[in-house]
């Protein structure tokens, strides 16, 4: 089991795939100019099935969601689910994308064994999708959560940030259009996580703001705390149901307490937490020999020191060095 000094237990383990991505949102990367890894830092395919069938035969994993950067770039995609899929006990599996390529993608991870997929989605306007992530891709994100209905990779969660002034007058206008697609929508509070570092807390769109914003045209019930588990959105049901709202309040509410994750980087490193500031090297142990057990050691000993919270609103708090999309969102 993967636990910690507060008695928390992690089987909900977060792998990214790769820190590249066709997109450039704003509250993420900048520009240009970000470094990626390089190729031989990268885990291979084999790599990476290795260290999740460890972390569910031996370390009590139950949940694996693939991400990054944009996990849909990551050529053997399919064949790592597939792989993942035929371990025991069978872990549920979850993608986390843009969407961007999920049109032609969709059909063959339902195949290979991808129980749901999350895709991020923050206007319905292409302009301001432009805007946000400095490309014109709106119409492909839209194809590919269509494709994601169609190959029954449901229920289809949509995850959206609003930047105040660009797009936090549409937050009404997106859970309308979920919920009329059937989509379960979740806002998340932007974290200080961009590689630029340009966060800022008094910018930033807060989780009583987004509650606002929604109140003006529906209303809203608090789903009750007890099913909400070790899950990071609290849920409102929509004018009554069955259509729900998450909100992930990272900064202004955060969950730490529940929290069940670990995460495996793109490049083979144990985080026990997306703030965490140091980092455990699972990559040079594998390549260096090690044996299920050694590595197991290593990845227990990463989440026994977990601290108690991220704590972004202490005034102590520093940003990690590594940025959300070398991570894993
Ligand atoms: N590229 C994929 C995507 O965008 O869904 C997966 C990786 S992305 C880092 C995962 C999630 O993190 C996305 O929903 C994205 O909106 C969110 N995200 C990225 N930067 C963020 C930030 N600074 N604060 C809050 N959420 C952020
Ligand atoms: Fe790419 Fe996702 Fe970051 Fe946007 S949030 S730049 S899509 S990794």
């Amino acid at each position: 089991m993967l636990l910690d000094t507060f008695g928390r237990q992690a089987v909900d383990l977060r792998v990214s795939l790769t820190d590249r991505c066709n997109l450039r949102c704003t509250y993420c990367m900048p520009e240009e100019g970000l470094q990626w890894l390089a190729k031989p830092e990268l885990l291979t395919d084999e790599e990476i099935v290795r260290l999740v069938s460890l972390a569910v035969r031996e370390l009590g994993v139950r949940e694996v969601r693939f991400t990054g950067g944009e996990p849909l770039l990551r050529p053997g995609l399919v064949g790592i689910v597939e792989a993942c899929a035929r371990l025991e006990p069978r872990p549920e599996l979850s993608l986390t994308t843009n969407g961007i390529g999920l049109a032609r993608t969709a059909a063959a991870l339902r195949a290979a064994g991808l129980d749901r997929v999350n895709v991020s989605l923050d206007t319905l306007d292409p302009d301001v999708f432009h805007t946000l992530t400095r490309r014109r891709r709106h119409q492909d994100v839209l194809d590919g959560l269509a494709a994601a209905e169609a190959a029954g990779l449901a229920p289809v969660k949509l995850n959206a940030v609003l930047m105040r002034g660009v797009n936090d007058h549409e937050a009404a206008d997106l859970l309308a259009w979920c919920l009329e697609h059937g989509y379960e929508l979740r806002f998340i509070e932007q974290m200080p996580l961009d590689a630029q570092h340009g966060w800022d807390r008094s910018s930033m769109v807060t989780a009583g703001e987004i509650l606002d914003l929604l109140r003006a045209r529906f209303a809203l019930t608090p789903e009750p705390s007890a099913s909400r588990g070790a899950a990071p959105a609290e849920r409102w049901l929509v004018d009554g149901g069955p259509g729900r709202v998450g909100v992930i309040a990272s900064v202004t509410r955060p969950f730490c307490r529940a929290c069940d994750r670990t995460r495996l980087t793109a490049d083979g490193q144990v985080r026990n937490c997306l703030f965490a500031t140091g980092e455990t090297d699972l990559r040079t142990a594998l390549r260096s020999g090690a044996d299920d057990a050694e590595l197991a050691a290593l990845w227990r000993a990463a989440m026994w020191g977990k601290k108690a919270g991220a704590g972004i609103d202490d005034p102590e708090f520093h940003q990690p060095d590594r940025p959300m999309s070398a991570i894993g969102g």
